[in-house]
This record gives structure tokens, C-alpha cells and sequence, in this order.
């Protein structure tokens, strides 16, 4: 009798809740070179992996670390109604043979000229994303003096190199000088803009400081030459709200936005922000343990943070408004063609297999250019004081949404979803619309200081 009591209370909740689901490793055989990995999920009830029991929060959300031997692991997860039997490899790590990559000089220069658009120069011969020193537009000429591990070396001064990869130029014959023709100076509504013409396209650099400086290397003359700003006065350029510069035919366009009209009273009137919702159609972004798809909590985010920002006066963007694709070039060159001010892009975290999901938590806020920082910090300490979440830190990172100058452009990581209480709160509609809430409010703050 007592039997079937049992088996008939094991059938109610077992209809009532899955025995447990496992979204992370995504497969039940797995190759995952790493030392260690995790399972993430959810279970109503108690379950053990190798005979080892996995804690769970108050919502059942689990995330258990396993370090990983080289060759075939296998793990049996146990549930009282269920059993999953994951056999997961770490490959043998490769040795690689020590190909020293020695820099090569050359016994005379070359000029080489770009082969396609948005190419980075870097100050280091390596692809470090934060390393970018400029992306140069197709058919820049540049001279090089040697070369290491597939990039060459670029001279652009006395004092200054760089480097470019190997497969992102062609030789040329050509000199790669360039005359300066004549330069015209523009005082629009919005921007202040510089044009130089010039007799052929030259690499610049734009960097930010106590002033906003462009230099053209390989002019004739004074090279580089180099144009400080503000030419103007009453311009703040520690408050920057974005800028650009870019080649239209030969001619180089620099345009520094002017700091807007801020009414007081409304701050956010008239300002025009891009919401980007992270992710987006085949994209799903990362799982949170209770297996809800990031791009969908991104957009639910967006959406609440637009309805916010509307109330607030703002002229709202969204790169995507439905669960589609949309590529990063694309979200970044729409916010400039609907001219934002700032760029905001809602994510939410995951993390490598080396590392404990449960020692990492909170909401983190990415930013490239200095420009962006303080509306970073800004939203951050909003975020932070607002919602119950863990302070993650602003951060500087060379991702594409937030490499874009021609805003104040940040991404924000609202929380770990692979961190079982991050992922626990992070599905929550109330959750989800007082973060919209703190975002703004961030926003406000940021334009009324
Ligand atoms: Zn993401």
C-alpha cells in the first residue's frame, strides 16, 4: 500500500515538473577542451552527479563544477525519477611546434595600400581586440618596413608604428605620400566638422584626451599633421558625445558631435538613443540554467526600456523590435544612420568552461572609447543600487557594438544566466522591467550632471 502511495505521489510530481533538466554541456556526448567544466540546469528535486550531491537554489537552479581528465569522462546525473549518463572528452592537447616568430627588416621600404574596408591597425603584432589604434577604409597607402608573425610593420612617423595584417593589404609601386590641398571648416546644428582634401588616402589616427586630436600620417610637409579640437571655443571635450571620421573619395570628414540642448527639467527630450536587444533569430546567445534563451530576455529588456525612454522624451531606436537576425554591422551602422546619441546594447553573461559560474555574478557594463566610460559608471551604479544584483564592474572591451564612436556606445551584461540566482531573478517580468527602469534612470541622471 505504502508502495503505491509513493509511486503515485512520484507520478503527481513528475507531472507537475520535469525531473530535472540539464541545458549545459548541450549534448549528452561532448568534446570540451578544457580542464574543467560544469553542468547547468534546473531540478525539483534532489539529484547527485557521480553519487556527489548538487546543490540547488530555492528556484532548483544548479551550476556544479567537474574538473575534466584527458580522454573520456563520464558522468551519471540522478534524479528519483530519471537518469542521464553524459560522456564527455577532452581532447589530448596538441603540442605546438615552437615556431618562433622572429620580426623580419626589411633592406628597403615597401608601400602596401588596403584591400578592403574597416581594417584595424594595431600597436602590437597580434589580434588583441583592445590593441586597435583605427580601422582604415580600402585603398590607404601605407609604408612598411618589416614584418612579424603575419603582420607588417607600419611606420607612420619618426616616433610611431604600427601593424596590419599580411592578408588585409596588397603591394603597390606607388608612393605612398599624399598633398594636402586645402582644408574647410564647417559649424553645423549638430557638429563641428573638419574636411581635408587630399590628393590620395592617407592612415589617421583620432584619439581622445584633454583635447580630440587627428592625425594624417604620410603628408607631405609636416607630417604627421595634426589638427587639435576644439578649434572652438566653450567645447568640453572631456563631455564628448561622439564622433567620426571617415574618407568620401579622398576627402577626410571628421566631425565631432555638439553636446546636446538638455532641458533640465527633461533631460532625455529629444535625445535619441539605440536600444539593441543582443542577439536575435538563429542567434540565441547564452541558456540561463532554467533553459530561457538569452536573445528573448534581451528583447523583452529593450522593449520595457524603450516604453521608459519614450516617457521620458527620448526618440528611441531599436535595431531589432521581433526575434530576427540582425549582424552587428548592421545594429551599429543603423543607430548612425538614425543619428543616436547613445547606444545601448542589453546582453546577458555566460562564462568559458575554466570557470565556477557560481563565483561569478552581477551586472557588468562594457565600453571601448573613453568617451563612453562615464555613462557606463553612470548606468552601472544606477543598476547596482536599484536591482539586487552584484556589482560586476565597468570594463573596457573591443567588442563591435561598443567600438562605434559616432555615440556613446555600452554593453550591458544584466547578469550571469548561467549563475543560478542571476538566472532565477533575470526571468522575472518585474525583474526584467525594473532594470528597464534603472537603465533609464541611469540615462536621466547621466544628461542632468
Ligand atoms: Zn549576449
Amino acid at each position: 500500500m505504502r508502495k503505491v502511495f509513493l509511486l503515485v505521489f512520484i507520478l503527481i510530481l513528475g507531472m507537475s515538473c520535469e525531473a530535472f533538466e540539464v541545458v549545459y554541456p548541450k549534448s549528452q556526448q561532448a568534446t570540451i577542451n578544457s580542464a574543467s567544466t560544469f553542468f547547468i540546469g534546473n531540478s525539483c528535486y534532489n539529484l547527485t552527479i557521480n553519487g556527489q550531491k548538487v546543490p540547488r537554489n530555492s528556484k532548483g537552479a544548479f551550476a556544479y563544477v567537474v574538473p575534466l581528465n584527458i580522454g573520456e569522462n563520464i558522468f551519471e546525473i540522478e534524479g528519483p525519477i530519471k537518469k542521464q549518463i553524459y560522456k564527455i572528452t577532452r581532447p589530448t592537447p596538441k603540442s605546438y611546434a615552437t615556431t618562433a616568430h622572429k620580426q623580419i627588416d626589411f633592406s628597403e621600404y615597401k608601400t602596401v595600400i588596403t584591400k578592403q574596408d574597416n581594417v584595424a591597425l594595431r600597436s602590437t603584432p597580434i589580434d588583441a581586440g583592445i590593441n586597435r589604434l583605427t580601422h582604415l577604409p580600402l585603398g590607404v597607402s601605407l609604408t612598411v618596413s618589416g614584418e612579424k608573425n603575419g603582420f607588417y610593420k607600419v611606420i607612420l612617423d619618426a616616433q610611431q608604428n604600427a601593424w596590419i595584417a599580411k592578408d588585409d593589404v596588397i603591394n603597390t609601386n606607388e608612393n605612398s605620400q599624399a598633398k594636402i590641398i586645402n582644408i574647410e571648416y564647417l559649424d553645423t546644428d549638430e557638429f563641428y566638422t573638419c574636411i581635408i582634401h587630399l590628393n590620395k588616402k592617407v592612415p589617421f589616427i583620432m584619439s581622445e584626451g584633454s583635447t580630440m586630436t587627428l592625425k594624417l600620417y604620410n603628408v607631405e610637409g609636416e607630417s604627421p599633421y595634426t589638427i587639435n579640437f576644439p578649434y572652438t571655443q566653450n567645447f568640453d571635450c572631456k563631455k564628448l558625445y561622439g564622433y567620426s571620421g571617415e574618407y568620401l573619395g579622398n576627402d577626410f570628414i571628421w566631425k565631432v558631435r555638439k553636446p546636446p540642448q538638455i532641458d533640465s527639467k527633461q533631460p532625455l527630450k529629444g535625445i535619441t538613443i539605440a536600444v539593441d536587444a543582443g542577439h536575435g533569430g538563429k542567434e540565441c546567445g547564452a541558456i540561463s540554467c532554467f533553459g530561457d534563451k538569452e536573445k528573448d530576455i534581451n528583447l523583452e529588456i529593450a522593449r520595457h526600456l524603450q516604453q521608459e525612454l519614450k516617457k521620458l522624451g527620448a526618440k528611441v531606436y531599436m535595431t531589432r523590435t521581433h526575434d530576427t537576425y540582425v549582424g552587428l554591422k548592421d545594429r551599429v551602422n543603423k543607430a548612425n544612420e538614425n543619428n543616436a546619441v547613445i547606444l545601448v546594447s542589453i546582453h546577458g553573461n555566460a562564462l568559458p568552461d575554466n570557470l565556477d559560474p557560481n563565483k561569478n555574478s552581477g551586472t557588468s557594463i562594457f565600453y571601448y572609447y573613453e568617451q563612453a566610460r562615464p555613462l557606463a559608471e553612470c548606468i552601472l551604479n544606477e543598476m547596482t543600487s536599484q536591482l539586487n544584483l552584484n556589482n560586476d564592474k565597468v570594463r573596457q572591451a573591443s567588442l563591435a557594438l561598443v567600438r562605434n564612436t559616432n555615440a556613446l556606445s555600452i554593453l550591458i551584461e544584466v547578469g550571469y544566466l548561467i549563475n543560478p540566482d542571476d538566472s532565477s531573478i533575470i526571468r522575472e517580468s518585474d525583474f526584467q522591467k525594473a532594470t528597464a527602469k534603472a537603465i533609464s534612470d541611469g540615462l536621466e541622471k547621466f544628461f542632468k550632471n
